[in-house]
This record gives C-alpha cells, sequence and structure tokens, in this order.
C-alpha cells in the first residue's frame, strides 16, 4: 500500500489526466456530465471537512503557540523574525512579476475592445485606497464569534493573540485554561489525520473538475500571459524561496519539497490558503520540524498576510491591463503598484479567487481600466492553483526560516549569559 504522500500525488496525476480525458468527451457527454456531478460532490465534501475543523484548529494553535512563545518571552523576536520575512519575500515576488512584465510585456497587440462581452457585463464595486484601508484595519478586531462564524482568519488570529498573552500574564491561575487548550488541539490535529484520509480521493475529484472545466479557445488567446505569471509564480517558488531557506537554515529544497508536498498539492487543487491551513500545520510540524509554537503563529497569520503568488500577479496584470488598455506605465507608477499591491495581497483572504478583488484598487490606484478584471477572471481558477500553493510555500518556509531566526538568537543570549 503507497504511503498517504503517494497516494496525494498519484490522485493528483490521476486528476489531470482524466480532466483531460473528460474534455476530449465534449460538453454534451453525458458521461462527462456525470463524471463533473461525482467530482463536484466528492470534492465540496473534502473542501468542507477542511473548513469544518479550520476554526477550531487555528484558534487552539494560535492560543497555545503564543502562550508558550510569551512564556520564553520569545514573542517579540517571532514577531519580528516573521514581518521582516513576510515583507522580503513578497517584495521579491513582486519585483520578479514586474521584472519580466517589462521584459516580455504580453497584452501588446491585444486590445481590450476584443473582449466587449465580459467587459459589458462586468460590475464591480468600486474602492479606493483609504476605504480598503479603512475597512482592513475595521475588520482586525472583531466580536469573536462573529469571526468564528464567517470564518475571518485575520480577526480570529488577533483575538487568540491577546487571549494567548493574557494566558501567560495572568500566570499560574488560569494554568487550566492553557491546559485544556492544549488537550483541544490535540483533538484537532487527530481529526485533521482523518480528514487527511480521504484527500487523495478529494484532490483527484478538484483536478478533475478543475481541468475538465477550462475555455480552451480563451486559454490560447491569453496564452502569452499566462505563460509568463505561471512562469514567474513558479521560479518563485521553485528558486527564490527555497534559495532564501538555503542561505538563511542550510536546509535543501528537496528536503523541504517532500516535506511539504501534501500542503503544496492540497493548496494547488483547493485553491484557497485557508482550506490548506490544517494540511499546512500538520505539514510544517510533523514533516518540516518547526516546533507547534513557531508554526502555530507563523501558518495561520501567513495564510492572510503573506501572499507572495497573489502579490506576485496583482502587480503582474496591472501591467498586462495597462498594456491591453495601450498605456505605459511610468518607473513612479509602476512603484505605486508594487505598494498597493503589497497592501491587496495583505488584505485578500485565502479563499479563492480572493486576489481578483483586492486588485481593483491596484489597478484603481494608477487610473487602469477596472472593468479590465472580467478578462482575467475566466482564466483565474487556473492562475489560482500555482499562486495558492506559492502563498501556502512561502508560510511553510516562513515558519522554517523563523525557527532558525529564533533559535540562533537563544544560542547567543544563552553565551552572553555564560
Ligand atoms: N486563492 C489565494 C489563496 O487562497 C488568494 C488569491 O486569490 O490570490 O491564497
Amino acid at each position: 500500500m503507497p504511503s498517504l504522500n503517494q497516494q496525494i500525488f498519484i490522485g493528483a496525476l490521476l486528476g489531470l489526466l482524466v480532466g483531460g480525458v473528460l474534455t476530449q468527451l465534449g460538453d454534451a457527454s453525458p458521461v462527462r456530465e456525470w463524471s463533473l456531478y461525482a467530482c463536484t460532490l466528492t470534492a465540496g465534501v473534502f473542501v468542507d471537512l477542511l473548513k469544518m475543523i479550520l476554526v477550531p484548529l487555528i484558534f487552539s494553535t494560535i492560543v497555545v503557540g503564543v502562550a508558550n512563545l510569551q512564556a520564553h518571552q520569545q514573542i517579540h523576536r517571532v514577531w519580528v523574525a516573521t514581518l521582516l520575512f513576510f515583507m522580503t519575500s513578497t517584495a521579491l515576488a513582486m519585483l520578479l512579476g514586474l521584472t519580466v512584465m517589462n521584459v516580455f510585456r504580453p497584452g501588446e497587440g491585444l486590445h481590450l475592445a476584443m473582449f466587449q462581452d465580459a467587459l459589458t457585463n462586468f460590475h464591480h464595486k468600486q474602492m479606493t485606497g483609504s476605504e480598503f484601508f479603512t475597512q482592513f484595519l475595521h475588520g482586525l478586531f472583531q466580536n469573536p464569534f462573529t469571526a468564528f462564524a464567517k470564518g475571518d482568519i485575520l480577526a480570529i488570529v488577533i483575538f487568540a493573540l491577546f487571549l494567548g498573552v493574557a494566558l501567560v500574564v495572568g500566570g499560574e491561575r488560569y494554568r487550566n485554561i492553557l491546559n485544556l487548550f492544549q488537550e483541544f488541539l490535540d483533538l484537532m490535529m487527530r481529526i485533521v489525520g482523518w480528514i487527511m484520509l480521504i484527500s487523495p480521493l478529494g484532490i483527484f475529484a478538484l483536478l478533475t473538475k478543475l481541468v475538465a472545466t477550462q475555455d480552451i479557445a480563451l486559454l490560447s488567446t491569453l496564452a502569452k500571459f499566462i505563460v509568463l505569471v505561471t512562469g514567474s509564480t513558479i521560479v518563485h517558488g521553485v528558486i527564490v524561496l527555497p534559495l532564501l531557506l538555503y542561505i538563511v537554515t542550510k536546509k535543501s529544497p528537496l528536503w523541504f519539497f517532500r516535506g511539504a508536498r501534501e500542503a503544496l498539492i492540497t493548496a494547488f487543487a483547493t485553491s484557497s490558503s485557508n482550506a490548506t491551513l490544517p494540511v499546512t500545520l500538520k505539514c510544517t510540524t510533523e514533516n518540516l520540524k518547526v516546533s507547534k509554537d513557531i508554526s502555530g503563529f507563523v501558518v495561520p497569520l501567513g495564510a492572510t498576510i503573506n501572499m507572495d503568488g497573489t502579490a506576485l500577479y496583482e502587480a503582474a496584470a496591472a501591467l498586462f491591463v495597462a498594456n491591453l488598455a495601450g498605456i505605459d506605465l511610468s518607473l513612479s507608477q509602476q512603484m505605486i503598484v508594487f505598494a498597493t499591491a503589497m497592501i491587496a495581497s495583505m488584505g485578500a483572504p485565502g479563499i479563492p479567487s480572493a486576489g481578483m478583488v483586492t486588485m481593483i484598487m491596484v489597478l484603481q490606484s494608477v487610473g487602469l481600466p477596472i472593468e479590465a478584471i472580467a478578462i482575467l477572471l475566466p482564466i483565474d481558477r487556473l492562475l489560482d492553483t500555482f499562486r495558492t500553493a506559492v502563498n501556502v510555500e512561502g508560510d511553510m518556509i516562513g515558519s522554517v526560516i523563523v525557527q532558525k531566526l529564533v533559535e540562533g538568537k537563544e544560542e547567543i543570549s544563552a553565551a552572553e549569559i555564560q
């Protein structure tokens, strides 16, 4: 019997293959219709199970993680290292995206008018940068029950942070509550283990459906853009991030990918950093050997605010839209794109196509036509696969790097004491 890791890999490959066969059958085929129906059901149950466990899992993970870090007076170091890594890796991703778009200039030769059908049916909600920021800030502090019910990860992270710190500041008096959370977390991880048992089937169904429902004609019109965005996202995921990992920790990329594989495939198939979170946490602690305290803090926070793939996509897509509209963006305008794409990626929740919504702000920041999103929406399910996988990869590499940085500091302070 192949291991679960191998089963997931086989499930993914079979999904791509069967999806390809279904596309050949044509839209009217009953076999295709029934297969897609079965895949929709299976994939839906798998993603629902992941979402079911998500809120209680990350809530208990953060409370326990933060309480332990606070108890060992490491929390501020972890904060600094985490935010530093998030900013650096996101900036590198956007630089890569912008450079590639400036060199290859996809979209030149195509015109917005070619997509008139899509453009006329597009309705959007306008939001300026300052409105977006106000809404983002407002969303941070919420009634925890509202946040739980809505599955609002960032607001849950913030409340759990307060609780974790309060548990430690309160001292011995709250030891039982902390133990309770610890036990609860163990229970949640046990359930994650069960959900993972059906993940090969879930991933198979998700990928079959993904491949079988692509609009080939549209894909070929936008082929150059798709290849460039996907290519630079892959370069960021396969070269830039592993290089950062190697420079800081001397860990090999092979070691990383072997340990991260389950989470990366799940992210690719679900296009949701949030739904992948339970798997990401499992891989980070069990395979990559990051302490539960550090991964429990870095991974859930990163799932919402650290999105390298999304930032790269938003910056690159803005330049693509500029080319379509026949506008040449100056260097200073591209710097505005850089800054807004950073904020937009932080504000995007870890759900499918969230990046498309926050991209409105990026386009607006330099006066590009927002309607152009209508052209990108139909191909987004495909592009979202790679960018979500890289988003999740960034969180996992971030955890390993933060652990190394914090450990290093600990060794130095221990030496100073002696
Ligand atoms: N789907 C992405 C994620 O969950 C967000 C995005 O649309 O870029 O990480």
